[in-house]
């Protein structure tokens, strides 16, 4: 039997949190707050930054959207993060991509204050990931949020083999360290993997992150394993799936997670859960 990981339970739970460590904060004097900078009119970057808007307010947070043209240079965005790094309001700065071509999107990275780096892609706290550091940093929200998950369904990585498929810096390279920190077995595959269906079936948890839709069937899955799809893909339909067949991988995963209602919503929970601790460190020293 394979269990469905409800990614929106889960993320129900990490908001409730949230929204209560929000209301201390607040009669402690401090209201989390995040700015979230777009830059041009991207149809799904702009579902993305309203849906990160209206959590973060329903939360109680002080949230930000600054929307600015496609025609915005490198040197105003920057200087536009200057003004929110030094801004005692925004604990949180997220710069949604993509960007268009004329910004150098490692720059922008590299100009937000770390402290307020709330994706946790900054090379230092991308540093502190890999080190395993002990103190506190920002962890990119959507493997943390895999890990949260995987917590809440008791799915413990030490000594197992883990296969994430997929190197991006946003999702599949922080996977793998955070799966490595929790002593797992780790495999990183990708486009230039050989005989990429073998190496899936040798995993006892896989987490698929390529944005190649059914690019992983049933018959690539060692049976029992945990399967977490990271994937948003349209079909030929224009409908929403996942990276995983998940009709044929019912049956032969131990849990799997759906497409919606999995990795997404924990996505959009870690952030807000990261806003609010980036709060407590700066203004707190917590
Ligand atoms: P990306 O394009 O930056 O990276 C894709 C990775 O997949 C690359 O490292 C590449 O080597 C690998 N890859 C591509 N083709 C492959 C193949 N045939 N075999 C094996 N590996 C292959 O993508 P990303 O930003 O990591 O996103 C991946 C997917 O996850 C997308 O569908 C994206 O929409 C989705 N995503 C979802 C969330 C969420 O919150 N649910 C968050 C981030 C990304």
């Amino acid at each position: 039997m394979t269990t469905i990981i409800d990614g929106k339970q889960v993320a129900k739970q990490v908001n409730q949190a949230t929204q209560a460590e929000v209301s201390k904060l607040v009669e402690r004097g401090v209201q989390p707050g995040i700015a979230v900078i777009i830059v041009g009119e991207d149809p799904a970057s702009q579902i993305y930054v309203r849906n990160k808007n209206r959590k973060a307010t329903k939360l109680g947070m002080h949230s930000i959207v600054r929307q600015l043209p496609a025609t915005t240079t490198q040197a105003e965005l920057l200087s536009i993060i200057a003004d929110y790094n030094a801004d005692d309001k925004i604990h949180g700065i997220l710069v949604q991509s993509p960007l268009p071509k004329q910004i150098n999107e490692p720059l922008v990275t590299l100009a937000i204050d770390p402290n307020k780096d709330v994706d946790g892609f900054h090379p230092t706290n991308v540093g502190k990931l890999i080190t395993n550091y002990a103190g506190h940093y920002p962890i990119a929200n959507t493997p943390r949020g895999i890990m949260t998950m995987l917590a809440a369904y008791d799915v413990d990585p030490a000594g197992k083999h883990a296969v994430v498929i997929g190197r991006s810096t946003i999702v599949g390279k922080p996977m793998a360290a955070l799966l490595t920190n929790a002593n797992a077995t780790v495999t990183l595959a990708h486009s230039k993997t050989v005989d990429l269906k073998a190496v899936a079936r040798t995993a006892d948890i896989l987490v698929v992150a390529t944005g190649i839709a059914h690019l992983i069937t049933g018959a690539d899955i060692k049976p029992g394993a945990t399967v977490i799809d990271v994937g948003m893909d349209r079909d030929a339909n224009g409908k929403l799936v996942g990276d995983v067949d998940f009709e044929s991988a019912q049956g032969v995963a131990g849990l799997i997670t759906p497409v919606p209602g999995g990795v997404g919503p924990m996505t959009i929970a870690t952030l807000m859960q990261t806003t609010v601790e980036l709060a407590k460190w700066s203004d707190l020293g917590e």
